[in-house]
């Protein structure tokens, strides 16, 4: 399999790769991919578009991803691909639009010109991804909600996010859900364990974690991300009541487990902010601190 999609190469995702084969023969208006990293859930969304496209998939409806069509999705300049980031903003989008626009209602209103009134350029399906949309952008998620009233056969929505419950349960209902593997944050010599543990005592307690972060070297970039998964599966578990899959979070799961869904809806927000921040160079000490901070304060919130 090609190397531009590497998340799609891992075994873990062999199940998920069937279940979008699968799909991509009638695919549901919106597909929601959640859980993962990041770069997963855009690799699994190119994956799907490359599914729907592929003149020459296989028997089992596996992409080539080396073809003119799926080489163009992989790189994102598909023209029957329509990439958006709520994140970006307005003036950015603006000044220096790049292959993934900012899902401003504006632009939603282009878009959704061009669904209902231009043929596709090629004799695939049309496939929209959208990422970066939470439940406190109404306009976008409004704009989203007013895409899908009138049906658009043959084109697909992609819907992107950390976790289902960040977005409007409106769209949620709307939605063919998929969960991608998580990653194996534990594999290998690390200590991910321990720091769980660490942050799971500093939410219950206030002691602890934040010396122990602060101090001199104590965690990289890969703890830290892999402490932030930890915490975005433990509040995914905690969504869906689900026993942990594996001992070593169950601290974790079972502070988040206290918290009410408001609270644990805010949680999820901030953890995704915190790996925005990882991505961003901000010094990982640094952004743990500021997320354990918040969770301390939430947790100590009345409901
Ligand atoms: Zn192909």
């Amino acid at each position: 399999m090609n190397a531009a999609l590497p998340s799609m190469t891992k075994p873990a995702f062999e199940r998920l790769a069937a279940v979008l084969r699968k799909l991509a023969r009638t695919p549901p208006q919106v597909l929601l991919l959640e859980g993962g990293r990041e770069d997963e859930r855009a690799d699994a969304a190119r994956y799907g578009a490359a599914c729907c496209n592929c003149p020459r998939s296989d028997a089992n409806g596996a992409p080539c991803l080396a073809c003119p069509a799926c080489r163009q999705i992989m790189a994102g300049e598909y023209p029957d691909m329509y990439l958006y980031d709520g994140r970006i903003r307005n003036k950015e989008d603006q000044e220096n639009p790049g292959i993934v626009r900012a899902f401003t209602v504006e632009n939603t209103r282009i878009l959704r010109r061009k669904l209902h009134d231009m043929p596709p350029h090629g004799e695939g399906r049309r496939v929209v991804v959208i990422t970066g949309i939470d439940q406190n952008r109404d306009e976008a998620a409004n704009a989203m909600l007013k895409l899908l009233e009138d049906p658009l056969p043959g084109t697909v929505f992609i819907l992107l996010t950390p976790q289902r419950e960040q977005l409007l349960p409106t769209l949620v209902s709307r939605s063919f859900c998929l969960t991608l593997p998580w990653p194996d944050i534990h594999a290998g010599n690390n200590d991910t364990a321990a720091w769980e543990k660490k942050l799971a005592d500093f939410l219950r307690e206030g002691r602890g974690f934040l010396e122990d972060v602060a101090a001199r070297g104590a965690v990289d970039a890969l703890s830290a991300e892999n402490l932030l998964v930890a915490c975005q599966k433990a509040c995914g578990e905690a969504f869906s009541q689900k026993t942990p899959s594996d001992g070593s979070d169950m601290a974790l799961k079972q502070v988040f487990s206290a918290l009410d869904t408001r609270r644990l809806t805010q949680a999820v927000k901030w953890i995704f902010e915190a790996q925005e921040a990882l991505r961003q160079n901000v010094t990982p000490a640094r952004v743990l601190e500021a997320l354990a901070a918040r969770l301390f304060v939430l947790r100590a919130q009345k409901t």
